[in-house]
């Protein structure tokens, strides 16, 4: 809580350190703090007035210069097999876009960690809006609460939050690992930390600075080509960072027993889906613990790119199989509301 005292100050992203002080500031307990806490993203209070568990004085002390305030819903996009697209307006007024997937038995959440995006991949329709902020740790959280909120999602329900909205997370990780670490706490939004995934465009120096967090989500790595031409002419970070220093980066990830490294691989038409990749990127990926995520591309208007034949990806998952390495199709949902991976773009659908 760096400006206590600034009016009308928003509490999501505060950490339940932040809001212990603040209890403190206030002429309270401490344990008023941690229940403050508990009920913004435990019980996911918004109204201090329903915090009937805080003393009357606490909370006259927080209204009218303390809020709790999720990013607002503007417009949602419902497809036809369930995945519903929300455009979210931030208190700047500034969007940004997070999807709701529900599957049998689990939900998965995609949540964006940066307003537009820098890195700019040539197939992806984030990167035509270039980067216009960060997101902080209360707009992270506050994406994942809602949607909760808006699909009524129980507190107990099976969710899988990934990042792989807008923005590249280990380009904002301060903000995604205070997020993370709400999200993650049981007293907190209580999901298992095992159920976060970051992915990245492979910025090679954050890889070992996510290594070093003490709460650690999972990792997923958007390969995407099998040479660094092919690479360097897709994803430009590739130039700073290319694959021989990210595969060694990777390699030198210290994983938990059981864990994987997630390799995602965009299938574009005639661009990376030979036989010959296939070859390449399973021996790029040799003796890593790693599956493989076949992503088939997600096409539109703005960009040249086209999705690699369904046989084609089958014949390129074939080859990975036959050379040990796991790889599976991961078949797009939401791509009828432009929901789908890498279709951010604030375009409507
Ligand atoms: N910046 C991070 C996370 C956001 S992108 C990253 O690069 O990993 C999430 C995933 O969507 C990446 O694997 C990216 O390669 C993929 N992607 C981007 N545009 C796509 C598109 N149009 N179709 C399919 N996948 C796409």
């Amino acid at each position: 809580m760096a400006e206590p005292s600034t009016s009308d100050m928003n509490l999501l992203g505060s950490t339940r350190e932040e809001l212990e002080q603040l209890a403190l500031e206030c002429g309270q307990a401490r344990f008023h703090g941690r229940q403050l806490y508990r009920a913004i993203y435990s019980r996911r209070v918004e109204r201090f007035d329903d915090l009937t568990e805080l003393n009357k004085s606490f909370r006259a002390g927080l209204s009218g210069e303390y809020r709790v305030a999720y990013p607002q819903v503007d417009r949602e996009f419902v497809s036809r097999d369930g995945a519903v697209r929300y455009l979210l307006r931030l208190e700047d007024g500034k969007s940004i876009e997070a999807v709701y997937m529900p599957e049998e038995g689990r939900t998965t959440l995609c949540v964006s960690s940066q307003v537009g995006c820098a890195v700019d991949c040539k197939f992806c329709f984030t990167a035509l809006l270039g980067l216009m902020r960060n997101l902080t740790p209360g707009e992270i959280v506050g994406q994942v609460l809602a949607i909760v909120k808006a699909q009524r999602i129980p507190p107990r329900a099976r969710l899988n939050v990934v990042f792989m909205g807008m923005g590249e997370p280990l380009l904002n990780l301060p903000a995604v690992m205070k997020a993370v670490g709400i999200l993650a706490d049981p007293n907190g939004v209580g999901l298992p930390v095992r159920r976060i995934t970051i992915s990245t465009a492979g910025v090679v120096p954050r890889i070992p600075d996510l290594a070093q967090e003490p709460v650690r989500p999972k990792l997923a790595v958007s390969l995407n080509a099998s040479t660094d031409e092919q690479r360097n002419a897709l994803m430009p970070l590739n130039r700073k960072y290319p694959l021989r220093q990210l595969l060694a980066a990777c390699r030198a990830y210290p994983l938990r027993p059981r864990e994987h490294l997630t390799f995602e691989y965009v299938m574009l038409d005639g661009v990376n889906d030979s036989d010959a990749d296939s070859a390449r990127v399973a021996d790029l990926l040799r003796g890593l613990r790693s599956k493989v995520n076949l992503i088939p591309y997600n096409s539109g208007p703005e960009l040249s790119y086209g999705p690699s034949p369904l046989k084609r990806v089958v014949a390129f998952q074939e080859v990975l199989m036959n050379r040990g390495i796991s790889a599976y199709i991961r078949i797009s949902r939401g791509q009828d509301v432009h929901a789908a991976c890498g279709q951010l773009s604030l375009a409507p659908a």
